[in-house]
């Protein structure tokens, strides 16, 4: 598809200039080579761990490094117990399952993310139900939520029902864009004013904190995602943490295919998954989670670099954390002080035409033919933030060793 030209009324961003302060800010000069948009890094105990499962067999299902991954990941999440998994999207559907999520509900959840989010609810046989995007936090807006659900929602004796479709509303989930926390405080208000639980989309935001607290202990249940582009990774794998004991055996369970334990006889007493981590996996994760806290740190110092960097080129800047949170700034954003396609888009072909790989946000859920029949309120937040938002590499290794002045 043809770009479209840059209408003269749209505000002006030169994007060689924007190319310019990218480099500045990532420590890379002219002729670099490619720079992703978040690459893994390994610089511990990862390969001391993975030999040791090749040393001694243990690659699979069974093996000590799943159980000590659980533990350190409840950890890192400020819960008190951790289900590992095969990914971030199979410890969303079990965690919503856990809290009781059926065919047939409603999932409260915004229009800006990833697909995933979405899925997990429809893998249940749940209906995806899109609410609007605060283009200040980039997370779930609380307020909104209020007066909608004050306006679509009605309660009944099993819960609260949207009175438009009849369908029951039962969870709702805010997921922490790039690393930055959702306004939880007003938004655990909303849901305590309505009885829906809360159940964290984390995935991106393993090490980050809202008023203190760590992402993943703010909902009743959360999901973390350790896939290849995430802050650390196992491969591919995720997890589901919660303090509650009951929801954490049952979801074990769950991804275990739910086996009745017994020496011998194969029981199972409900349809389970295999969604168990590998011992591979979590052999690398436990390696990762050692370096969690010193990525935050380097992350955020990038964040900083970027900050700084686009002080000084007008139309557009890096987006800085809210004072609630102190984020882990998994993917570092651009926002144009003025919304505009047109503009955004030139800056991503200037961008990427120089080696630099950056990215729009997630296309909205409803403009997904597949979620087009979902009930959605007005999402002029989320579009504005399509309109204004621009991922930029943002790997731990960054700004690199080479090249580039200190800021
Ligand atoms: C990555 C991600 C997921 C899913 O994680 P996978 O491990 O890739 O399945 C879910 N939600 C969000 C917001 C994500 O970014």
């Amino acid at each position: 598809m043809a770009l479209a030209p840059v209408a003269t009324d749209d505000p002006v961003v030169d994007p060689k200039a924007v190319v310019t302060a990218i480099r500045t800010a990532i420590g890379v000069s002219d002729g670099h080579g490619f720079q992703p948009l978040h690459a893994p890094h390994f610089e511990g105990a990862e390969w001391e761990y993975v030999k040791d499962c090749l040393d001694t067999g243990w690659v699979s299902s069974v093996g000590s490094y799943v159980e000590r991954f659980e533990k350190d990941v409840a950890a890192h999440c400020g819960a008190a117990h951790g289900v590992a998994v095969v990914n971030g999207t199979a410890a969303l559907q079990v965690a919503l399952q856990v809290v009781g999520v059926e065919a047939g509900d409603e999932v409260i959840l915004p229009a800006l993310t990833f697909v995933a989010t979405a899925n997990a609810a429809s893998y249940l046989g749940a209906i995806p139900h899109f609410v609007d995007s605060d283009p200040a936090t980039l997370g779930l807006d609380p307020h909104k939520l209020n007066d909608y659900l004050s306006d679509v929602s009605e309660r009944t004796l099993d819960g609260v029902r949207n009175r438009r479709t009849g369908r029951r509303i039962a969870a709702i989930v805010p997921m922490h864009t790039f690393g930055h926390a959702v306004d939880m405080e007003p938004l655990i208000s909303v849901a305590a004013r309505f009885g829906i639980t809360i159940v964290e989309d984390a995935a991106e935001s393993l090490g980050s904190l809202y008023k203190g607290e760590k992402c993943g202990s703010l909902g009743r249940i959360a999901a973390v995602s350790f896939n290849g582009n995430k802050i650390i990774t196992t491969g591919g794998g995720g997890a589901i943490v919660t303090d509650d004991a009951e929801l954490a055996a049952r979801a074990k369970h769950l991804t275990t295919t739910a086996k009745v334990p017994h020496k011998w006889a194969f029981n199972h007493d409900a349809v389970g998954y295999n969604y168990r981590l590998p011992n591979l996996n979590a052999a690398l994760g436990c390696a990762q989670l050692e370096k969690l806290d010193n990525y935050v740190v380097r992350k955020r110092a990038l964040a900083a670099r970027y900050l700084s960097a686009f002080e000084t080129v007008s139309g557009i800047s890096a987006y800085r954390e809210r004072c609630f949170a102190q984020s882990n700034y998994w993917l570092n954003c651009l926002m144009l002080d003025t919304p505009s396609l047109a503009v955004r888009d030139a800056v991503l072909t200037a961008t990427n035409e120089a080696g630099l790989m950056t990215r729009p946000t997630w296309t909205l859920m409803p403009d997904l033919p597949i979620y087009a029949d979902c009930s959605s309120m007005p999402l002029d937040g989320a579009r504005e933030i399509e309109a204004r938002l621009i991922n930029v590499p943002s790997s731990v290794s960054l700004p690199a060793q080479s090249g580039g002045d200190d800021l």
